[in-house]
């Protein structure tokens, strides 16, 4: 048998890998244990496995799938960027984000971006691969070793469209998400999507207890065309017919993601579309200031601006909060992801 790197595999998947190799299904728990909750890196640490099957295990398979490349730390906070190196030679970035006792992740699912984002230094790679389940498990997993804490939050905002490679990104939440695995509550994994309509409509139809975000960032189509191409394809009122089907079967609230360009999309109209727009959907609006990078020409809005833009937002009937974005410094911020170094690529 070829060896199988088995890191992303489910608890089904899991036990079906161990009969075949004729094993007892149950060992299969073990070893999701201690790949998804103790996080080990190869099969000799499995200690409560026998020599012998430790051995024949590490002959068919592997455990191990990133290695971190470079570390980069910022100055202004306790922010981490990790770029890893994957097998294949290519590269992602995650983030580590300290906020009182809460820590979050931000993970990539993707190397690089087909989306094509107007304002995201991501898209400007362009599109190399999904990545599998494990890959993106192993993102927390190394982080979480490296910084010797423990994740409270994850948020599928890094590298990529968490929606154009669903299967893996449901799948890694899943594991990260089980009892034998980080055991992080549902609530608090956040998926965020540009807009991918048919993959929110399967969101809500599978009925998952993660969190959704949409990234939205315009109040007309003009805005949004110019911003997240996806939009030419499936303009606002079908992401937001959408987004209301998901919030109506799930019951549940989403959160739209604005993020404030100066002179662009922070206007009194802007809020007041937005108010409309919104108004009617189970939601919570999360302004992001624009983060500048060297790539694009967009500029961050001044903070009397951002202020004006939160006054003219006072009457609307959802929840309006402001996301300060971490690691500016290390080009660690939303829309900032971005393989530096071309010989990392
Ligand atoms: S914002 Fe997200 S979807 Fe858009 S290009 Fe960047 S990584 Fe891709």
């Amino acid at each position: 048998m070829d060896e199988k790197n088995i890191k992303g595999l489910t608890l089904p998947e899991l036990e079906n890998w161990v009969a075949e190799i004729g094993e007892s299904p149950f060992r299969a728990k073990q070893i999701y244990r201690w790949m998804y909750q103790r996080g080990v890196r190869s099969f000799e640490e499995m200690s409560d496995l026998s020599k012998s099957l430790r051995n024949k295990l590490a002959q068919m398979a592997s455990v191990s799938m990133l290695q971190i490349d470079t570390r980069f730390r910022s100055k202004t906070d306790q922010s981490v960027k990790y770029l890893f190196r994957l097998s294949d030679g290519n590269a992602v970035e995650a983030v580590y984000m300290v906020e009182g006792k809460r820590i979050t992740l931000c993970l990539s699912t993707m190397v690089g971006c087909p989306v094509g984002c107007a304002y995201c230094a991501t898209g400007i790679m362009g599109f190399k691969r999904n990545l599998t389940a494990g890959e993106i498990v192993d993102q927390l997993l190394l982080i979480q070793q490296d910084q010797q804490k423990k994740a409270t939050n994850i948020v599928f905002m890094g590298m990529g469209e968490p929606f154009l490679n669903y299967d893996n990104v449901i799948k890694a939440a899943s594991i990260l998400n089980s009892e034998l695995g980080q055991e992080i509550a549902a609530r608090r994994i956040i998926i965020s999507t540009a807009g991918i309509i048919p993959a929110i409509h399967r969101f809500a139809d599978e009925g998952h207890r993660f969190k959704l975000a949409i990234s939205l960032n315009a109040s007309t189509d003009a805005q949004r065309d110019e911003l997240v191409p996806v939009n030419l394809k499936h303009p606002l009122w079908e992401l937001m017919a959408a987004v209301k089907y998901y919030t109506d079967r799930s019951k549940r609230r989403v959160t739209f993601e604005y993020i404030l360009i100066k002179d662009f999309n922070d206007t009194p109209q802007d809020a007041r579309r937005l108010i409309k727009m919104l108004g009617q959907i189970p939601c919570k609006l999360n302004i992001i200031p624009y983060n500048q990078n060297e790539f694009l020409l967009y500029k961050t809005p001044s903070e009397d601006k951002l202020n004006n833009f939160l006054k003219d937002l006072y009457q609307a009937p959802f929840a309006v909060t402001v996301r300060r974005s971490k690691g500016l410094d290390i080009a660690a911020a939303c829309g900032q992801l971005y393989i530096r170094d071309k010989s990392k690529i």
